[in-house]
């Protein structure tokens, strides 16, 4: 899948580079407004003005349609990341990639996962559950905070853990402004869960080991389901593992699609 196709976001300027013809008059003097245009690119290349437009609707709805495109329809999901912007959660000088489907460096070697993986492990996790259910949720690895701040526009309450510091303090920098008074960030290692919260309704790992800790589906309620990625064993692929807890408690595993994603590892940093 190409991340960077057809539906990036446009520059609200376009210019259309004169050719100069023999005998006519150079580009600069046709065009005198020219260098201004040439600098109001540059600036938008360099940083996120108010002219790329990242807040306004159209781009965002145009992740959406791709979103729906790649079959990803619960109405649930798609309202979720319609509110979040996720221009917000990255370095200014990647904001302009923001609403493509790919996903970003944030630092440490981490990544802000593509937002049709997002999407697709979000809608697996709310499969079980009613529309209106007031879910108690668990993420493991905040990263920049982004599916955090997605998954807490569809829960009653967020507990998201992140084992490197410094990008726990940048998700609550990045976090800040929109207030959200059900999230809450912890320091430290996912592979224990966070127990004083539990149980939880539904599990997310934004990272993938061997195994799926014990701690999750100890702390998964009964009707709740885990939607992790996992080494398969193969030849160091990952797929993306389902746990289900079934009302009578006994556990229920299913395999879905490969997936990449950075390794979950263990202690704090
Ligand atoms: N949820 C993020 C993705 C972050 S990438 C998003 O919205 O895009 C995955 C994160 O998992 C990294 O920040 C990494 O440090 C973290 N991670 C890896 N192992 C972990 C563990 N045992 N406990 C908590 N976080 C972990």
């Amino acid at each position: 899948m190409s991340s960077r196709d057809s539906a990036a976001p446009k520059f609200p300027l376009r210019l259309d580079r004169l050719t100069g013809t023999p005998g006519a008059a150079p580009a600069s003097v046709l065009r005198p407004q020219r260098p201004l245009h040439d600098a109001a690119v540059a600036r938008s290349r360099a940083a996120v003005p108010a002219g790329l437009g990242l807040d306004s609707h159209g781009v965002r709805e145009r992740l959406l349609e791709r979103l729906r495109a790649e079959g990803l329809v619960d109405p649930r999901v798609l309202a979720a990341m319609r509110a979040v912007p996720r221009h917000a959660f990255v370095d200014t000088a990647l904001a302009n990639q923001a609403y493509e489907d790919t996903s970003l460096p944030i630092g440490l070697g981490q990544t802000i996962s593509k937002p049709s993986v997002v999407a697709r492990m979000i809608e697996l996790m709310l499969a079980p559950h009613a529309p209106q259910s007031r879910l108690r949720l668990l993420e493991i690895g905040t990263g920049c905070g982004y599916q955090a701040a997605v998954l807490a526009q569809l829960s009653r309450q967020v507990v998201s853990i992140e084992r490197l510091k410094p990008l726990h303090d940048k998700a609550r920098g990045n976090l800040a402004a929109l207030r959200l008074d059900n999230l809450r960030l912890v320091y430290g290692d996912g592979r224990l869960g966070h127990a004083p919260n539990a149980p939880y309704d539904g599990i997310i790992a934004a990272a993938g080991g061997h195994d799926i800790p014990p701690a999750w589906t100890e702390q998964l309620a009964p009707g709740g389901r885990l939607v992790a990625p996992m080494h398969d064993g193969g030849e160091g692929g990952q797929v993306l593992v389902v746990i289900d807890r079934l009302a009578d408690g006994s556990l229920r595993r299913s395999m879905h699609e490969a997936v990449r994603f950075v390794p979950l590892k263990s202690g704090i940093d």
